[in-house]
């Protein structure tokens, strides 16, 4: 299996990080994954130019256009035969003695790609658990940086619970999950967060709002609170890698019915269609 650093398709042996990388040091950079099926990158171009605009966000120059990574990613996609599964990119600002200011002699980015595999089965998912957390990350969640800190301490807390996900609020709004975003349905309308500094505007939601579009489900981008959520009929999680999974028990209170709700499983349904439709099987 070959990875890509800056350009190079090498072996994951003969990769090194500088220790004074900025991203190492600082998580002074910005990744993406991008989802694999059927040997094809599925939804890359938001993907591509989401990572460009993150780096630019942070004043960093990636050196490379959205077209250009895109044949780099398929050619490491076709090199390690991946038909199902992830391409994980990332953007470091690059290496330089250790301080807060960015070097003043413009150095060169480091960019790694590389590959994991993910069984595909495109079956409709059981409902999962899911715990609420203040969330306390800064007020650029738009930006998809490597500072995760308190992204993993969020999930972190939902796994010592044995749950799912963690879903983050501030004070009483709920804003996403810790590696995902957060839908409710009420009376046959789905509401999420509108896209702004609070949280990432995700690909997998941008996909599920099209589907309601095309497929008469009605949906408002707008703010709900933990209330709202526990008293919904339904809670979606989505994400790149869990698409479109539903959430049927939160701090041990049970959602709707406590099943997998109608608009949730039809919203699954189309949302493997769609990818069958892009990327074939
Ligand atoms: N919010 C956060 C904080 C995430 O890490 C992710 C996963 N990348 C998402 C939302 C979902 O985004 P996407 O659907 O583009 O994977």
């Amino acid at each position: 299996e070959k990875l890509i650093f800056n350009g190079e398709f090498i072996d994951r042996s003969a990769s090194k990080v500088d220790v004074e990388d900025r991203g190492y040091q600082f998580g002074d950079g910005v990744y993406e994954v991008i989802r694999v099926y059927n040997g094809k990158l599925f939804t890359s171009q938001m993907h591509l130019d989401r990572l460009i605009d993150s780096a630019k966000k942070i004043s960093l120059d990636v050196g490379y256009t959205a077209a250009e990574l895109e044949i780099l990613i398929q050619q490491l996609v076709t090199e390690n035969q991946l038909t199902y599964g992830t391409v994980y990119m990332q953007f470091t600002r690059g290496a330089a003695p250790r301080n807060h200011a960015f070097p003043v002699d413009k150095i060169q980015s480091v960019f790694v790609a590389y590959t994991k595999v993910i069984p595909y089965g495109g079956e409709v998912k059981s409902g999962k658990q899911a715990i609420t957390t203040e969330d306390i990350r800064w007020l650029r969640c738009d930006i998809k940086s490597l500072n995760l800190l308190g992204n993993i301490l969020a999930k972190q807390q939902a796994v010592e619970k044995g749950c799912f996900e963690a879903i983050q609020h501030r004070g009483d709004t709920i804003t996403e999950g810790s590696s995902s975003n957060i839908s409710i349905v009420k009376d046959n309308v789905l509401i999420t967060h509108p896209p702004a500094n609070l949280i990432l505007n995700g690909i997998t939601r941008r996909v599920m709002l099209h589907l309601c579009q095309t497929n008469g489900i009605s949906y408002r981008e707008e703010s709900f609170t933990i209330s709202e959520m526990m008293n919904a009929d339904e809670v979606i999680m989505t994400s790149t890698s869990a698409e479109i999974t539903p959430i049927t028990l939160i701090d041990g209170k049970v959602i709707g019915a406590g099943t997998p709700g109608p608009i949730t499983n039809k919203l699954q349904q189309l949302f493997h269609q769609e990818i069958e439709m892009q990327c074939g099987r």
